[in-house]
């Protein structure tokens, strides 16, 4: 659906240009392609493999950018107004967020949740808090973001059914690509011990790793990172690490550090330089090479590639 509260080209220039000296007269650079609005960066990272060059993709959290926490913006909310679609992972991950994107959508807006085509079966129901949503974490497996690639590819055809080929097409290819990365993930992961198969991080956030993986993991915020924790749960995780003589802990890229600082020093146990990207990538260029081979850690694929081999250098 093209631009609903946009104005037209030109009207709409001469406005905002009026209005507003500083500045740039339109949010997007190319209106002839889908204009996009996606939340989070694996989301954003997802539409622009997809899409290609026939979208413009403005990304609403940027690397390092925590999503349980945000508040959108002015301009997010200036780019959501004029965008053709909206993306968003959903599960309540983007907290301060989804509300409002699930009103745009109720008013008829193509806004999407990514995770929609999740069963029950394949989601995660926490044990304790938040007993009625899922765990949102679902890209720590990436067989199971795969998932999100079927949602994307239908909202962008409906934008654009000219490239519907197209579309699918490199939705296919990404298909094969996330479960190529799992098998790749699982033979790193054979090098570590089954007993280290341990991960300490600042919060739940790997529970889909460790699904994918058969991992054991404990974090030291619940599912959000809204959850504080009490000195009871740092003294329970404390105790933990040292009965289970674990190497190392990893700290979070978009969460704060000190609460894993000071469980780290009082158990006695390493804190991984590296940090874990749990719910945000690095910076897009961001390209490291190790054992042998080269990833961006600004793209889904390069954030999994470095969370497996931080995890498994660490504890094997
Ligand atoms: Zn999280």
């Amino acid at each position: 659906m093209k631009k609903r509260f946009f104005l037209g080209g030109t009207v709409a220039l001469l406005v905002l240009g009026l209005n507003s000296c500083n500045r740039p007269l339109s949010i997007w650079q190319d209106e002839e392609k889908i204009n996009v609005v996606a939340t989070s960066t694996m989301v954003t990272d997802l539409v622009q493999v997809i899409g290609g060059d026939k979208v413009e993709v403005v990304g609403m959290m940027k690397a390092g950018v925590d999503p349980h926490s945000y508040e959108q913006t002015a301009s997010d909310v200036a780019a959501m107004n004029t965008a053709d679609v909206i993306f968003y992972s959903g599960l309540h991950l983007e907290g301060h967020v989804q509300e409002g994107l699930e009103k745009r959508a109720a008013k008829g807006d193509d806004v999407y949740a990514v995770t929609k085509n999740m069963s029950k079966a394949e989601l995660i129901q926490p044990e304790e808090e938040y007993q009625d949503y899922a765990d949102p974490h679902v890209w720590g497996d990436p067989e199971l973001w795969s998932k999100t690639i079927d949602v994307v590819v239908t909202g962008l055809t409906k934008e654009s059914p000219e490239f519907a080929d197209e579309f699918k097409a490199r939705g296919e290819e990404y298909r094969a690509q996330l479960l190529d990365l799992k098998d790749w993930s699982k033979k790193r992961i054979a090098e570590v011990p089954a007993d280290q198969r341990v991960l300490v991080t600042s919060h739940d956030a790997f529970f889909y790793f460790a699904k994918a993986y058969d991992f054991e993991v404990k974090g030291l915020q619940g599912l959000s990172t809204e959850n504080i924790s009490g000195v009871k749960d740092v003294e329970n995780l404390i105790t933990f690490i040292k009965g289970r003589q674990l190497k190392m802990i990893f700290p979070e890229s978009s969460v704060n550090k000190k609460g894993i600082q000071t469980v780290a020093q009082k158990a006695g146990v390493s804190l991984s330089h590296e940090e874990l990207f749990s719910d945000a990538m690095g910076d897009l260029g961001d390209v490291v090479e190790l054992h042998g081979e080269s990833y961006d850690r600004g793209t889904y694929i390069g954030m999994q590639k470095h969370n497996i081999n931080t995890v498994v250098d660490g504890l094997k």
